[in-house]
């Protein structure tokens, strides 16, 4: 077997494995090495996000999504149903089949480029060779002219809530529940902890998030993270801010979770616990004695801007290193790579990574935050313009949100948008692409947006950074 390559790629997420498919395009002999197994026990390539991330927990987002608006908003359009029931074993298998046809889809992707796939556990030797500890008794090791790293990330917890067989769980945990759990509770209203409970609300439980910081969704917009406080409230999610665990204990088949915040000690039973804290780096195993790779105090793998790490031809991307955990920053690295390795010239702008909370109504962002525009002194205008008085979101009946866009007071570049409503996953990619080209708030109001669609918002939005956005009387400027 050919043990020496051009490049070694060890972690087939979608860093990786965008990477090894970007060194072959370009000519490159590739090998790629992951370690995921399915549920029956199979290699499976597509990492967190296609086995138990970004897919899975849209896929249940979707059907869930589609539970309750059959219930709650077919009536407002005349439509008449019988009485809607839940079928949770057909919407698991669902889920579960949209993940194998995309997981299936990259191995062929693979075999189509030529990529050698290995299956197992990577470690960085010295000298830019990889062991592979697979279902062989005796590691393999292979080597290349250049190794990037791309091992991902794992769910993080906290000492006061250890996760327990099926009952207290992580995000991996919370897509597999086989019965809706009446009472659920979440540790930490972020992005998961909001868009899993979301899913298991619409589907029947009561759930309640217990958030340790006294702000919700700090590194969104302040006026779009009040309003979606109040809209997620509204929708039924329990959400207490200042709240830290400080046990949980098992009772039978519930859990027990005593918190405290500032009025005092709270307890809550409920029938499970999803701990959705943050996550932390794949690095613990990664390296070999001696391998001599600089990591960060947490974990992380220490890069420059290019994603070059401390030793010569030896990379690291995506969840494993700096930047935000979001699966589009790391593929983008894995291009940038692959194109620095084959001597092109390539970069990330990483300004520009769109994030999106696929809650309903959606939550997405592009650009520098606020307070990163106030810290440097860079003088913005703000345009808002509402969903309420957009036409097809009205048609839609689905209005709740708004769009806003931060512009330089000077020049009029566009710096920031900001977006809460249906669709907003879409429609940030407008303004991410604007942003990208450089486009000034004019040249977003100059454009001619197709009517009635929710894109009009964006247009206004802009019209309004100078005060003239048609459909709206007057909107108070902060
Ligand atoms: P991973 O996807 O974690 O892949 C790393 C791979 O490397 C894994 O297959 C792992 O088995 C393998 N590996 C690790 N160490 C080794 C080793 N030593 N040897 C061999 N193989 C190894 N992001 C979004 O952008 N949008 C979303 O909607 C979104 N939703 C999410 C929902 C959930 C519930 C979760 C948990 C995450 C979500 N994310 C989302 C985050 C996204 O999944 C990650 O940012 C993304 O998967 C990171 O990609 P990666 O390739 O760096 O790592
Ligand atoms: P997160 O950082 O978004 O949220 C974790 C939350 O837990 C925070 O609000 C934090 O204050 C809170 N927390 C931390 N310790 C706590 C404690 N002891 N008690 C109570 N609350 C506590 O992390 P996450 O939701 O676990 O998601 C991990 C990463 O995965 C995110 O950073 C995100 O990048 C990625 N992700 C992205 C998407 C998406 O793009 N739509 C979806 C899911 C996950």
């Amino acid at each position: 077997m050919n043990k020496r390559f051009d490049v070694i790629v060890v972690g087939a997420g979608p860093a990786g494995y965008v990477a090894a498919i970007r060194c072959a395009q370009l000519g490159m002999n590739t090998a790629c090495v992951d370690q995921w197994l399915d549920g029956d026990n199979q290699p499976v390539l597509g990492g967190t996000c296609l086995n138990a991330g970004c897919i899975p927990s849209k896929a249940l987002l979707e059907s869930s999504e589609l539970f309750e608006r059959t219930q709650r908003d077919f009536s407002l359009h005349g439509i008449k149903t019988a009485k809607v029931t839940l079928d949770l074993t057909a919407m698991m298998a669902r889920k579960d089949q949209v993940v194998k046809m995309l997981t299936q889809g990259i191995s062929q992707l693979f075999q189509a480029n030529g990529i050698h796939s290995f299956y197992g556990h990577g470690r960085l030797l010295s000298g830019r060779q990889v062991a592979i500890e697979g279902k062989e008794e005796k590691p393999l090791v292979i080597e290349a002219e250049h190794i990037i790293l791309a091992p991902g990330s794992r769910p993080s917890g906290i000492d006061t809530a250890p996760l327990q067989d099926k009952t207290v769980v992580d995000s991996t945990g919370a897509l597999l529940f086989d019965k809706v759990p009446a009472r659920l509770g979440v540790i930490g209203a972020g992005i998961i902890g909001l868009e899993l409970g979301s899913v298991w609300r619409r589907l029947g439980s009561e759930v309640i998030l217990l958030e340790a910081q006294e702000g919700f969704l700090n590194m969104v917009d302040e006026q779009i993270s009040a309003d979606t406080l109040r809209e997620f409230r509204k929708q039924g999610l329990d959400i207490r801010l200042g709240a830290r665990v400080v046990a949980c204990r098992r009772q039978r088949n519930r859990v027990n979770v005593h918190y405290e915040d500032t009025t005092g000690a709270h307890q809550e039973q409920v029938d499970k616990l999803i701990v959705a804290v943050g996550r932390l780096p794949n690095t613990d195993q990664l390296l070999a004695p001696g391998a001599g790779l600089k990591l960060d105090e947490w974990g992380y793998i220490h890069v420059n801007d290019q994603c070059c790490t401390n030793l010569p031809g030896v990379y690291a991307i995506g969840d494993a290193v700096r930047g935000p955990m979001l699966a589009h920053k790391g593929s983008r690295e894995g291009v940038m790579v692959a194109e620095l390795i084959a001597g092109r010239h390539a970069e990330v702008n990483y300004d520009l990574i769109p994030s999106v909370i696929y809650t309903h109504p959606e939550i997405a962002w592009v650009g520098r935050s606020e307070q990163a525009l106030r810290d440097a002194g860079v003088p913005y205008l703000r345009g808002n313009f509402p969903f309420g008085a957009n036409g097809r979101a009205r048609a839609a009946g689905d209005a709740a949100g708004m769009v806003k866009v931060l512009a330089h007071a000077e020049t009029d570049r566009v710096l920031r948008v900001h977006m809460m409503g249906a669709h907003c996953s879409e429609l940030i990619a407008e303004a991410t692409i604007a942003m990208e080209l450089g486009a000034s708030s004019e040249d977003l109001a100059l454009t001619v947006f197709a009517h009635p669609t929710l894109s009009e918002s964006l247009h206004e939005a802009a019209l309004d950074v100078s005060g003239e956005a048609i459909h709206m009387a007057r909107m108070k400027k902060e």
